[in-house]
């Protein structure tokens, strides 16, 4: 990627393996691998998924499921980590790029695009800026630049996402209902609990990620108000995360044949497009998102980090249930980069026990105790990767270097204070949307609209 090598051009004894391009998320090339074995080590160690190991032996060995079944068929998160560590290119994101191009120039199509908290503080990294620079402006420009439609902000679906799960857990806790609350907006914790604990299913909040809700109300709402028909509405997403990308393809996530979202492309992905359309993006003047889905408070930005869904959910919460304004917003006792976290939240008289793992092998050990009876947490956030979004398997690469996670995160934390809205509840479009199209949050047509259900899958 680096060093824009695409092609092994020498000569000379070569394996020609086929190329495993059977999910939506990844490619394996096992021609370009060189068994350094460092997937596999971030795929069993950290993430505990134990997709892959070597096949074969000696010249002919490589790295891949068990025996050699496509990724699509095996437990594959499809959390992208170990493509974060393929030094070689054998393992890559799935590009759409081209997809996103011909989208763009397709007169029957209304493009809109949504991009993802964590994008902002990462993508400039692309362009020789330092880590953690807020690029937000830029990239809707560069946006509008490139053609699309709508320019609007994954964050807006990150508030509604925060109305729902905080509605969801206060009935859970007023109706004796199952406790500990997971939140479940990274599809890849989603898939790994599918996969590892079939029998939890009915833990995780039911709520639809942050860009499913998006687009959803984007073939919806938004085709209404705007007059057009859901299929000639394209809902292209720009996302720190591989898994995003098989996410948007779930069956359950589509409506009469239409997906919420239609096209999903990476950090990466949209910052070689930029290169390739010329954009100088450090030089870019900054812009506005478009209105009706481009408001966001600071409660949204925090997405983009391990404890940042909790945080803005307690905000949410604390105010709903004890009917007092939140004066201190910083719940810094959720923050951090431990992969393990917990804090207790006083809302009123009631102790709130939060917990919070980043990495499936820190989730895997929260999820023992749920099913051991040890559990002791009202609410869980989970986050796949490393950090949350910001360490996303499609980020520019960070090799391992805590201090530009640690950047991007700051950087985060500093959009969000920096905003003079900083809880969910607060966001005016949010509340248009409730008033004019869903009703009640929690309700039948939020129901129809923004839950989900999962599937229980066999272990491989
Ligand atoms: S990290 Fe890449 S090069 Fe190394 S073993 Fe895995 S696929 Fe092969
Ligand atoms: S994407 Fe995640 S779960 Fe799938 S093989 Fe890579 S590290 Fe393992
Ligand atoms: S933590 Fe974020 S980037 Fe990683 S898999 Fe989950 S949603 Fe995607």
């Amino acid at each position: 990627q680096e060093l824009g090598i695409r092609d092994i051009y020498w000569e000379g004894e070569q394996v020609n393996y086929k190329k495993d391009t059977s999910t939506f998320s990844l490619i394996k090339d096992p021609n370009k691998c060189v068994m350094c074995r460092r997937c596999e080590t971030m795929c069993n160690e950290v993430q505990t998924c134990n997709v892959l190991s070597a096949v074969n032996r000696g010249f002919e060995s490589f790295v891949g499921p068990a025996f050699n079944m496509d990724m699509a068929d095996s437990s594959c998160t499809f959390c992208g980590q170990c493509v974060a560590v393929c030094p070689t290119a054998a393992l890559t994101e799935m590009d759409n790029t081209t997809q996103v191009w011909n989208e763009l120039v397709n007169p029957k199509k209304h493009v809109v695009v949504q991009i993802a908290p964590a994008v902002r503080v990462a993508i400039g990294e692309m362009f020789d800026m330092e880590p953690g620079t807020i690029s937000t402006g830029k990239i809707v420009t560069a946006l509008r630049k490139m053609g699309f439609d709508g320019v609007f902000d994954t964050n807006f679906g990150a508030d509604l996402t925060i109305i729902e799960e905080a509605t969801e857990l206060i009935h859970r806790i007023n109706h004796n209902g199952t406790l500990p609350m997971l939140t479940s907006c990274c599809p890849a914790w989603v898939k790994f609990f599918e996969h590892q604990f079939p029998d939890l299913l009915d833990i995780p909040s039911t709520c639809k990620s942050p860009q499913i809700m998006f687009g959803t109300i984007a073939k919806t709402y938004y085709a209404q108000k705007k007059n057009l028909k859901p299929e000639n509405i394209s809902v292209v997403s720009i996302m720190p995360c591989l898994a995003k990308k098989a996410e948007a393809k779930r069956p359950e996530l589509t409506k009469d044949d239409h997906s919420n979202v239609d096209i999903v492309i990476t950090t990466r992905e949209f910052g070689r497009m930029m290169k390739s359309a010329g954009i100088d993006f450090a030089n870019l003047p900054d812009s506005e998102f478009d209105k009706m889905m481009g408001e966001s408070t600071g409660a949204s930005i925090i997405f983009g980090t391990t404890g940042g869904v909790i945080e803005a959910a307690t905000r949410t919460a604390y105010e709903w249930l004890t009917d007092e304004e939140l004066e201190d917003v910083n719940f810094t006792q959720l923050r951090g980069l431990e992969g393990i976290r917990e804090a207790s939240v006083f809302i009123g008289e009631m102790e709130l026990k939060i917990g919070i793992a980043h990495g499936l092998g820190n989730a895997r050990k929260l999820l023992e105790d749920i099913q051991s009876g040890k559990s002791k947490f009202h609410a869980i956030e989970i986050m796949a990767c490393p950090g949350g979004c910001i360490g996303g398997g499609g980020q520019p690469y960070h090799h391992g270097n805590m201090e530009i996670l640690k950047k991007r995160q700051e950087a985060l934390y500093v959009d969000d204070e920096s905003r003079k809205k900083r809880k969910s509840h607060e966001n005016k479009e949010i509340i248009q949307l409730y008033k004019e199209f869903i009703g009640e949050p929690y309700g039948e047509k939020a129901h129809e609209l923004l839950h989900t259900h999962y599937v229980a899958r066999e272990k491989i």
